[in-house]
């Protein structure tokens, strides 16, 4: 029988305050019952997901939504509980090394699978990040002595990402609308919890053995924030690394999210790349999506990546010497062919402008309104009482036509802007969109740049209509 989502919530987070209450007394009791509470919460938002996204083919996220949460066995060693995100396993004869520990709503089942399949006590858990995909499971594995490591940027890095949760939760719920309303409020689901006990900073790797396994945590920050960690195993070469290459591999990274978050550094990217070619990976564990494995191939891969951010990196940097705009350059700066990478996830001219204002920050130096609080926008309304919109619109649609859909859109940001209505401005706008998406699509297919244009295509839609 399917209980309505609401009621079904209510039941669990009635439970889970329970829970928090201490109304369980026994301590093993206590967290077989959170396990499937959460189990079951995470169930159901699973299911949710799944539904809100059906039909869904374009998005990458929506294929990590898809993925069926089951244990596979990487090798004698190496377990993995698979989902959104990946919980993987070290497992040794005096205990298990866990590395990420997965979405919050799936962490649980995860959890209960791989103690099924390779039992023992976890007397370490790493995080790459402290990204809400890779922490949600900590509580679960975390026992008397577990000791906690991340990077020692991470407890900064959670509390700027827990405070501006709202924002965040906003603008990646407008990009994917699939997402719920609100971030989960019931007790074990909260994101921003985690204790570290061990942190590593930027200098040397913390080593460790365990059943005679070796282990070495590298920082490797800025491909995906200030904190990240990858996990080395020197005697199998394999490298576990968290986002750090983002969804793809090979590809040129996401210096820049669109969602929001800190300008990542470039230098710091190009030199974590660096360390790990130094290792020399046979094997790469990401954790999203599947294993990377490839010997000669991988230390290429790795090679063209380093150099392309570099060659972008310095390309900036002459640009910004010889007095360009950082317009002009997000232009004018390309890869060159032997260094063409993927953009799904980063894009090269995103990349750019990013790195102008990584060094040069918000002041472009060409504009004194730039540096007071009152945008072009404040002038729209004179604009088109001078012009009328009709005229307005009529240029933008020349524009559109002859192939200039950005020149049409800022035509039409004076007609439409403060939510102004004009239902011809407003089918130029969705045409004018509808080229940058057809375009997005037969180039670089980056994922952002498509759920952008999508979500303003909607929003169009949406006032034509309010407009009727
Ligand atoms: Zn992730």
């Amino acid at each position: 029988m399917k209980i309505h989502w609401r009621l079904r919530s209510g039941i669990i987070s009635t439970l889970a305050t329970m829970l928090s209450f201490g109304l369980v007394a026994c301590e093993d009791a206590k967290k077989s019952v959170e396990l499937r509470a959460a189990e079951m919460v995470g169930d159901i938002a699973q299911e949710r997901l799944v539904e809100m996204n059906s039909g869904e083919t374009e998005r990458a996220a929506a294929d990590l939504i898809n993925i069926p949460i089951e244990i596979r066995k990487i090798s004698d060693l190496i377990y993995q509980a698979r989902g959104v995100s990946n919980t993987n396993v070290i497992t040794t004869s005096e205990g298990n090394v866990v590395f990420d520990t997965g979405l919050a709503t799936q962490a649980a089942k995860q959890r209960r699978l791989l103690g099924e399949a390779i039992p023992g006590p976890t007397p370490y858990v790493i995080n790459s990040h402290s990204h809400q995909d890779h922490v949600g499971g900590n509580s679960f594995w975390l026992e008397e002595g577990t000791e906690l490591i991340t990077h020692a940027e991470f407890p900064e890095e959670q509390r700027y990402l827990k405070a501006l949760q709202p924002y965040l939760w906003y603008r990646n719920r407008t990009l994917f609308p699939f997402m719920p309303e609100n971030p989960p409020d019931i007790g074990f689901l909260v994101y921003g919890n985690d204790k570290p006990t061990i942190l590593v900073d930027d200098g040397e790797p913390y080593k460790f053995e365990l059943g005679g396994v070796r282990f070495e945590v590298h920082p490797t920050p800025g491909a995906e924030g200030a904190d990240n960690i990858c996990l080395w195993l020197p005697e199998q070469k394999v490298l576990f690394s968290g986002d750090f290459f983002g969804p793809l591999f090979p590809q040129f990274p996401n210096i820049f999210t669109m969602r929001g978050e800190k300008i990542r550094k470039p230098i710091e990217y190009i030199r974590s790349l660096d360390r790990i070619i130094a290792l020399g990976p046979e094997m790469i564990i990401p954790s999203h999506n599947d294993p990377i494995e490839g010997g000669e191939g991988l230390l290429t891969s790795l090679i063209k990546m380093r150099d392309a951010v570099q060659f972008v990196h310095d390309a900036v940097i002459a640009g910004m010497n010889d007095g360009k705009d950082v317009n002009q350059l997000m232009k004018e700066i390309q890869l060159p062919p032997e260094l063409e990478l993927s953009q799904v996830h980063g894009r090269v001219a995103w990349g750019v402008k990013s790195i102008w204002e990584y060094y040069a920050t918000w002041f472009h130096f060409d504009t004194t309104t730039e540096l007071y609080g009152v945008p072009a926008s404040a002038v729209y309304a004179d604009l088109v009482e001078l012009a009328g919109a009709d005229a307005l619109v009529e240029r933008a649609k020349k524009h559109i036509d002859a192939g200039r859909p950005l020149e049409g859109l800022h035509l039409l940001e004076a007609v439409l802007g403060d939510g102004r209505d004009h239902r011809a401005g407003l089918e130029a706008r969705r045409q004018a969109l509808e080229m940058l998406l057809e375009e997005a699509r037969e180039t670089f297919k980056n994922s952002y740049e498509i759920d952008w244009l999508r979500y303003r295509i909607r929003d169009t839609d949406s006032r034509m209509v309010e407009a009727g």
